[in-house]
C-alpha cells in the first residue's frame, strides 16, 4: 500500500463507518489518524487491520468537543505528514425523548459532539490546507444524516438540528475557503447497519425501518465509506458544498 495521497484524519475512525473509511482511506493511499473517544480496542483493530495491509495508521484518542483534545489529534497528524483529507465523522445519538423531557446537560452534549466537534476539527484542518496559510489545499468531508431533513420529532430533535446545521456548514465553509485550495463536501447517510443504534438505545431500529426502504435493506458502512472517499479525491475535483446522499432511495424517514 503506497503511501502517496498524505495525511487523513477520521474522527471517530474507530467504529462503524469511520473504522470503514480509515480502511479504505489507507487501501487508497492515505496515512490514517484513526480518532476515537474510550474503545481503544476497536481503534487498535483498525490500526493493526491497516497495518498487516501495509498501510500507515495511528489510533489517536481525543473528544472532539473537546478542542485542547482536537488539537492534539491534529500534532498527532503531523507527525505522520501533510495532512491533505479530514472525515468529520464522530457523532452520538442520545436515547429518544420528547424536547419537554431533555435537560440541558444532554442539549449541550449533543451540539458539543455533533456540531462544535465538526467545527473545531475543520478550524485545525483549514489552518494546515489553506493556501493562505501557507498550505497545499485539501478536502474536507462532513458527516450529517436524514434525519437532517425529517426533524427528528418525538425521538432526537437535538440530533437532526446538529446535523442541520453541518448541512448548513457545508455550504458555509465550502464557499469560504474555495479559493484557497480546500473542498468542503457533505454526506448524508440514511439507515446504515452500525453500533449507534444501540449505542442510542434502540437495537432494533434498524430492522424496524427496512420495510420502509426502496431497497428493503440498510446500507452498510462500507457504502458510506465509498462515497467518503470520492469526495476527498481529485475524482470529484469541481465539487464542492454539495451533499451526497446514500440512503437507498429515501432519505426522508417518519
Ligand atoms: P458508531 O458506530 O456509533 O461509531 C461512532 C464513532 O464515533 C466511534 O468511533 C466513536 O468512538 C466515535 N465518537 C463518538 N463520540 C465521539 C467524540 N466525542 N469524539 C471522538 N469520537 C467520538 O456511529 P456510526 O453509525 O458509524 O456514525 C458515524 C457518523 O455517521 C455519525 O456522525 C452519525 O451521526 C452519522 N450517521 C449515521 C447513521 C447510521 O444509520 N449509522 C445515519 C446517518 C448519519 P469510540 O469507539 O471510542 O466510542
Amino acid at each position: 500500500m503506497p503511501q502517496q495521497n498524505g495525511v487523513l484524519i477520521v474522527t471517530g475512525g474507530s467504529r462503524g463507518i469511520g473504522a470503514a473509511t480509515s480502511l479504505l482511506g489507507a487501501e487508497r493511499g492515505y496515512a490514517v489518524v484513526v480518532n476515537y473517544t474510550n474503545n481503544v480496542a476497536a481503534a487498535e483493530q483498525v490500526c493493526a487491520r491497516i497495518h498487516q495491509q501495509g498501510g500507515e495508521a495511528v489510533a489517536v484518542r481525543g473528544d472532539v468537543a473537546n478542542p485542547a483534545d482536537v488539537e492534539h489529534i491534529f500534532q498527532a497528524a503531523d507527525r505522520l505528514g501533510t495532512l491533505t483529507g479530514l472525515v468529520n465523522n464522530a457523532g452520538m445519538i442520545y436515547p429518544a425523548q420528547r424536547l419537554d423531557e431533555m435537560d440541558n446537560d444532554r442539549l449541550r452534549r449533543s451540539f458539543e459532539v455533533n456540531v462544535f466537534g465538526t467545527f473545531y476539527c475543520a478550524r485545525e484542518a483549514v489552518k494546515r490546507m489553506s493556501t493562505r496559510h501557507g498550505g497545499n489545499g485539501g478536502a474536507i468531508v462532513n458527516i450529517s444524516s436524514g434525519a437532517s431533513k425529517v426533524g427528528g420529532g418525538g425521538t432526537y430533535l437535538d440530533y437532526a438540528a446538529a446535523k442541520g446545521a453541518i448541512d448548513t456548514f457545508t455550504v458555509g465553509l465550502a464557499t469560504e475557503v474555495a479559493a484557497e485550495g480546500i473542498r468542503v463536501n457533505n454526506v448524508r447517510p440514511g439507515v446504515i447497519e452500525t453500533e449507534i443504534h444501540a449505542s442510542a438505545g434502540d437495537p432494533g431500529r434498524v430492522q424496524r425501518m427496512v420495510s420502509q426502504l426502496p431497497m428493503a435493506r440498510a446500507g452498510t458502512a462500507e457504502e458510506v465509506a465509498r462515497a467518503i472517499l470520492w469526495l476527498l479525491s481529485d475524482e470529484s475535483s469541481y465539487s464542492t458544498g454539495t451533499t451526497v446522499t446514500v440512503s437507498g432511495g429515501r432519505a426522508i424517514l417518519p
